[in-house]
């Protein structure tokens, strides 16, 4: 045993009651913040820091720029108190340094007691406010320093931590912490190689964690931050790498269709010839199929781009071979809509539809011949997932916008089978960094190509000063017999949101009846009953309705070839992604089709968003801009269970480094793909409990 670990020394793994002032009560805050032992409080980083390396004058002091001062007291205004009634009780302090003086304003501040007494020195971190006059600061950071100047003032200098506080718990408390846990630092154990280390030129862990909360200079602090950006992502490539090729080793009992039943078969069957890159990825599913290990593959293609043609070929193929499968879809409407074109394309086979609207007695009948293997399909919404529903024999599992549902959701329905094949698709288009993160447990294939024939959408972005004439526009297109869609952002009229110039579908409804007056104008929201809108779909698919107004409701796959013209209003408060969705609803047949975007918002990445809207229609770029402007957590928006998280790294910036992480990780578990290595021991721990969750749902 080392000398270092003497009886009472802390060490990474010892609980965090263990350190000096944390009793019952502060335990139970750290632990609701996931502290539970030193090493978490080692791994739980600063938000940001206070530079006291150059502590200015009062006089050297500018407005809004935070800094360190160090300031006698020359008064305090009268006892710090609190008078019941008064919601903020101020108290008082004023300061000087000889240069200037400063007023320091504390509220409901009884806990400050006789601190502050004329003549003490304190040294200062605060951002100053000018205010009457006076030089301001509302609650700055203190610390009292000895009366008299002299070394004791060099200890407080320095750049300080700052840590994010959980209710109840104060910044000193956490510094101090820290500061004491920081003793185990050199127990931490290294999980990253030492040649990735040396490769990289990235301090060890001991060094880093020392670095981070407490940085002897901003180099320092730099590194150290690189440092942690590496492991997060080198965990997170590493893992992920692993679950991946478990599966392709781990999986004997998965189905291998047979080749006969071939892609050139099923091509036949469609009314149209599939694209190249229909093409392609058929064949990518078809070998996937063929082969020993279950597929496990994601098929992103933009709206429109024909995902159903792939997810039939799949289907055609289980079924040719004696198997069922599943199509799961996030909306009723959606899952009626493949119903009917599947019925369509396989006129000879059996296909059921079930969703929350079957009748109990239609739902008895179909989950009675789907278990005696009369089913060849069954096609649905979360309807599937309910525990009665059970197959024959699955053979193929297939889910339809993917970003609908949570990865738990995709594992269970891959449980009504032994390994069935998976196939899910994503009209989402993720930039591929992302996609590795988001992804990363499957294999993909993207849809790169439009069908042929599709004319480009005419976009528009207007102010509401273009509006009439906007709906002049789509009375026009109607009176020529096609189609439009209005998109309010929000369902109903509200005092509130009218005054700031928000549209509501009800509203827009209503005015709609004079401007579209003599057509068939109808509202979608989803706060209306299921088969209320499943009627409306159902005429608008037929044309009897000609304009339908409604909310985002309509994002989501709906296939009308005659719609022509979309209107979004307050278009700003749609997200790029969503705004790209809703376009792909037209342009969808031979016709020109118009999208109009109005917007009167003066934000500029609403803007923003609007310009990349009329400059492109290439989802790929859509996304890479929706990330460039809002950061991943749109996508994040869609974790997966079981993902660890990134404290530090962040994806829209660090993708780069991603790249560079991700050949480390494949470079190493090239050597030693189990970790089985004693040098790599550690990191194998590591990644075995951070993807605990993965590995236990089995993807
Ligand atoms: P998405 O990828 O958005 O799910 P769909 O599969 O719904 O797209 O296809 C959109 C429309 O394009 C459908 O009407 C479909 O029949 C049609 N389509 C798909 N592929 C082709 C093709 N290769 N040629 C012509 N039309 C196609
Ligand atoms: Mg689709």
């Amino acid at each position: 045993m080392p000398s270092e670990r003497a009886a009472g020394a802390l060490l990474p793994e010892s609980p965090v009651k263990n350190l000096a002032g944390v009793g019952p009560k502060k335990l139970a805050l750290l632990e609701a913040a996931g502290i539970r032992t030193v090493a978490d409080l080692l791994y739980a980083y600063p938000r940001t820091y206070e530079d006291r390396t150059r502590i200015l004058t009062l006089g050297e002091m500018q407005a809004g720029q935070p800094a360190a001062f160090v300031a006698q007291v020359l008064s305090a205004g009268g006892k710090a108190r609190y008078i019941p009634g008064r919601k903020k009780v101020p108290y008082t302090v004023l300061v000087g340094d000889g240069t200037g003086t400063a007023q320091i304003v504390f509220f409901n501040a009884t806990w400050l007691g006789n601190l502050f007494l004329p003549g003490r020195r304190f040294l200062f971190f605060g951002s100053p406010e000018p205010r009457f006059g006076h030089m301001q600061f509302v609650h700055p950071d203190f610390e009292r320093l000895p009366d008299e100047a002299g070394e004791e003032d060099a200890k407080a200098a320095g750049i300080l931590p700052v840590y994010p506080l959980k209710a109840g718990l104060a910044q000193r408390e956490m510094r101090r912490w820290h500061k004491d846990a920081l003793s185990a630092a050199p127990h931490v154990t290294e999980y990253l190689p030492d040649e990735i280390l040396g490769a990289r030129n990235l301090p060890t862990v001991q060094a880093a964690l020392t670095a981070i909360h407490y940085p002897d200079s901003r180099e320092a602090l730099k590194a150290a931050r690189a440092r942690f950006i590496y492991e997060e992502l080198f965990l997170l490539a590493v893992g992920l790498l692993q679950v991946r090729a478990r599966r392709t080793d781990a999986a004997v009992s998965a189905i291998k269709f047979p080749r006969k039943i071939k892609a050139e078969a099923f091509e036949k069957t469609l009314p149209f010839t599939p694209t190249a890159a229909q093409q392609r990825v058929l064949r990518e599913v078809y070998a996937d199929m063929e082969a020993p290990r279950p597929m496990n593959r994601l098929v992103q293609g933009d709206v429109g781009s024909g995902k159903t043609a792939v997810a039939m070929g799949a289907l055609f193929k289980a079924v040719g071979s004696g198997y069922q499968g599943a199509l799961m879809a996030p909306t009723e409407i959606l899952a009626r809509q493949h119903h009917a074109s599947l019925r369509a394309v396989f006129p000879q086979m059996s296909i059921a539809l079930l969703t929350a609207s079957a009748t109990a007695a239609q739902r008895r009948e179909i989950l009675a011949s789907l278990a005696a293997g009369e089913v060849d399909i069954l096609i649905g919404t979360h309807a599937l997932l309910q525990p009665d529903v059970a197959f024959a024999r699955l053979g193929v599992v297939i889910t339809d916008e993917q970003h609908r549902f949570g990865v738990s959701q995709r594992i269970n329905l891959k449980q009504k089978g032994k390994s069935p094949d998976v196939l899910v698709m994503t009209a989402t288009p993720i930039p591929r960094t992302l996609a590795f993160i988001l992804y990363g447990d499957l294999d993909m294939s993207v849809i790169d190509e439009m069908p042929p024939g599709r004319k480009p959408v005419m976009t528009k972005a207007l102010t509401s000063a273009r509006r009439d004439d906007v709906y002049e526009f789509v009375a026009r297109q109607l009176a020529e017999g096609r189609q439009a869609y209005i998109v309010a952002p929000r369902i109903e009229e509200d005092e509130a949101a009218d005054a700031s110039g928000l549209r509501s579908a009800e509203g827009l409804y209503a005015e709609m009846q004079g401007t579209l007056s003599g057509y068939e104008v109808a509202l979608l929201h989803g706060g209306m009953k299921r088969e209320e809108k499943e009627r409306v779909m159902e005429e608008f698919r037929d044309g009897k309705i000609r304009a339908l107004v409604s909310t985002v409701v309509i994002e989501v796959g709906i296939d009308v070839k005659n719609a022509t013209v979309m209107v979004i209003e307050n278009a700003e408060r749609f997200g790029l992604a969503q705004l790209h969705q809703l376009r792909g609803r037209v342009g969808r047949g031979s016709a020109e089709s118009y999208c109009f975007l109005l917007t009167d918002s003066k934000s500029e990445e609403a803007i923003e968003r609007a310009r990349t809207m009329t400059q492109t229609e290439n989802g790929f770029e859509i996304a890479e801009k929706d990330l460039a402007l809002r950061g991943p957590g749109e996508f994040f928006g869609v974790r997966q269970h079981g993902i660890p998280n990134l404290a530090l790294a962040d994806l829209s910036k660090h993708a780069k480094l991603l790249g560079k992480v991700k050949a480390d990780a494949e470079q190493l578990l090239k050597a030693d793909p189990e970790l089985l290595a004693p040098r790599n021991e550690a990191l194998r721990e590591r990644i075995d409990m951070l993807f605990a969750d993965v590995r236990d749902i089995g993807i």
